[in-house]
């Protein structure tokens, strides 16, 4: 038997990620490779950080993307912030909360829980007391857009408050960046990565990261070294910046970071506000729509992420029959429950170029029809 070349099917990517892509950044994919110390390249990498530093909105030198998906940007800010022994508040309210705790016991430090219900947001105020009760801890961590349920946190609030206890923040914002108000500076965030295939519509494998100040200089008063060689950001750096004399490093994904600067570009020329703003477009379309057929939200309104929007299965519905007739009949995926939630909720993705009405009413239409 002979292998030939893969061909996947055409779908419409409504889950959690990844989402549909931008025709242009597909485009950019296939574009010549070129090397990665290439001026051409270095160059093109240069103004990456630009595009990341506002998709951000900070001026934090230290901004670029690590290259592996968002689970790599969550490790490397762990790896390099954590050093055994740190106290590290971690707020839970999904499942990428808990990966928080792994990582933070990988690298030897003590988590501290806070524990919201899945749908909620994490509660300031028992982050206040855990704080208070644990006066020796150094960082706050907590996810911005829980995924997993669609819930999403004040982050200036929770930043305010680590900052009133001395303490970093390390924040998850891979659902976040680009698809609703991410304010890296005004909030004075400290460690924020995100991920290529959500909010930006680039292609998986990529995870955007950013560091204040008061983070470099914690990392680089570290007194241990950092276990992951690939991941230690000291390292890293001399690549990324290193003016005029960039040492190897590991070969950069020269083709995906391509794709990483024109769905930047694309996010640029849009303007992030509008962009945030077409997100709560389709999140409305989407709600009228699926209030007709009775279906209800997981997350209360006020805390409700328009990109990533978790409904209750109705009752009596076969929920991987549904899913798997949308897949079979319209190309369309939509997301399953996770953790506490599997089996009793979808997730419907709105996520970047999938942030549209065409997107809405394709879901609304082969829902209802599947539904019957
Ligand atoms: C998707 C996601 C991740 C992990 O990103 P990968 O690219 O799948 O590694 C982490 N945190 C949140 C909130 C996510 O939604």
């Amino acid at each position: 038997m002979t292998i030939g070349s893969f061909y996947p099917p055409q779908r419409t990517l409504m889950g959690p990620g990844p989402s549909d892509i931008y025709p242009q950044v597909l485009q950019a994919l296939s574009r010549p490779t070129i090397g990665h110390l290439d001026p051409k390249f270095i160059g093109m990498m240069d103004e990456l950080k630009q595009l990341l530093q506002y998709a951000f909105q900070t001026k934090n030198t230290f901004t670029i993307a690590v290259s592996a998906p968002g689970s790599a940007g969550m490790e490397a800010c762990f790896v390099n912030l954590v050093e055994p022994g740190d106290k590290v508040i971690v707020c839970r309210n999904g499942v990428f909360g808990d990966r928080m705790r792994e990582n933070v016991e990988r690298c030897g430090g003590k988590a501290v829980m806070v524990d919201n219900a899945w749908g909620e947001p994490v509660d300031p105020q028992l982050v206040e007391q855990a704080l208070q009760a644990n006066p020796d801890a150094k960082i706050v961590a907590f996810v911005h857009a829980e995924t997993s349920t669609g819930a999403l946190s004040d982050a200036k609030v929770l930043s305010e408050l680590a900052r009133r206890y001395d303490c970093l923040t390390i924040v998850d914002a891979v659902t976040s960046l680009g698809g609703v108000p991410l304010l890296v500076d005004e909030w004075q965030l400290d460690a924020v990565y995100s991920g290529s295939q959500k909010c930006l519509s680039c292609v998986p494998g990529l995870s955007p990261l950013t560091f204040s100040q008061r983070a470099v200089d914690k990392i680089q008063n570290r007194k241990t070294p950092v276990q992951s060689w690939f991941l230690d950001q000291s390292l890293v750096l001399g690549y990324w910046s290193g003016e005029g004399k960039r040492s190897y490093h590991h070969t950069a994904p020269v083709n995906s970071l391509y794709a990483l600067h024109e769905a930047l570009v694309l996010l640029q020329n849009e303007g992030l506000e509008k962009a945030w703003q077409r997100h709560r477009d389709a999140h409305l379309e989407l709600r009228e729509g699926l209030e007709k057929l009775g279906i209800e939200f997981v997350v209360d309104e006020a805390c409700r992420l328009p990109q990533l929007n978790a409904v209750y299965i109705p009752d009596g519905v076969d929920d991987a029959l549904i899913r798997q007739t949308l897949l079979e009949r319209y190309n369309l995926e939509i997301g399953a429950g996770l953790g506490t939630l599997a089996g009793k909720a979808w997730r419907i993705g709105l996520m970047g170029y999938a942030a549209r009405s065409e997107n809405v009413a394709l879901c609304l239409k082969a829902l209802e029809t599947t539904l019957k």
